[in-house]
C-alpha cells in the first residue's frame, strides 16, 4: 500500500506546537508505518515537494517567506491543517498589528540595539503590514485549535486522516 506523503513546517510560531507533535512519543513509529515525512524542519527538503498528501502547518503569516511558502504548501497538499491557535487565529503574533511595521523593527533593531544599530535588509525576510491566520491567505481544510494542541489530540487528527476520515474535533479541541 502506499504511504501518505505528510508534510509539516512552521512559519510565525514558536515551535510549541511542533515539540507538541514530538511529543507523541513512540506512537510515530505506527505513524511512520503509513506516512512519509516529505518536508518540514525534521527532513532535509529545501522546497515544497509535490503531492503531499496531508500538511500540517503551525504558525501565523508574518512576513513574505511565510506568504511564499504557505501558497506554495496549499497548490501541493491535497488536505491543509492549521495546527494551533497562531496559525488558526493569528494568536500571539497578531498582537503585532496594531502597530506599524517600521516602528517595531526600529525599537527593536535601532532603540534596542547596543552594537550593530540597524534594521536588517538581507537575511531577515520583510514583514507583512499585517499578520494574517493562515484561513485569511488561503484554503484551510482542518483547523485544530490549542497552545499548544495536546499530543493526544494531535495523533487522533494523524491517525483519522491518514485513514481517510475527517477527525471529529467537536469535544477534544479547545483553544488555549
Ligand atoms: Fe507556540 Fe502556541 Fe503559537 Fe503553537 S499556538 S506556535 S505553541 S504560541
Amino acid at each position: 500500500m502506499r504511504k501518505a506523503r505528510v508534510a509539516t513546517t512552521w512559519l510565525d510560531g514558536c515551535s510549541g506546537c511542533h515539540m507538541s507533535l514530538l511529543d507523541i512519543d513512540e506512537a510515530i513509529v505506527a505513524v511512520a508505518h503509513q506516512a512519509d515525512v516529505v518536508y518540514g524542519p525534521l527532513v532535509d527538503a529545501q522546497e515544497v515537494p509535490p503531492d503531499i498528501d496531508v500538511a500540517i502547518v503551525e504558525g501565523a503569516v508574518s512576513s513574505e517567506d511565510d506568504l511564499r511558502k504557505i501558497r506554495a504548501i496549499r497548490r501541493n497538499a491535497r488536505i491543509l491543517v492549521a495546527l494551533g491557535d497562531c496559525a488558526v487565529t493569528g494568536n500571539v503574533p497578531m498582537m503585532r498589528n496594531p502597530l506599524p511595521v517600521k516602528a517595531i523593527l526600529e525599537r527593536l533593531y535601532v532603540e534596542g540595539a547596543d552594537v550593530g544599530k540597524g534594521v536588517p535588509n538581507e537575511v531577515v525576510p520583510p514583514l507583512l503590514k499585517q499578520v494574517a491566520p493562515l484561513h485569511d491567505v488561503v484554503k484551510v481544510d482542518l483547523h485544530v485549535p490549542g497552545c499548544p494542541p495536546s499530543a493526544r489530540l494531535i495523533l487522533f487528527v494523524l491517525k483519522e486522516l491518514l485513514e481517510g476520515r475527517v477527525p471529529d474535533l467537536k469535544s477534544s479541541a479547545r483553544f488555549g
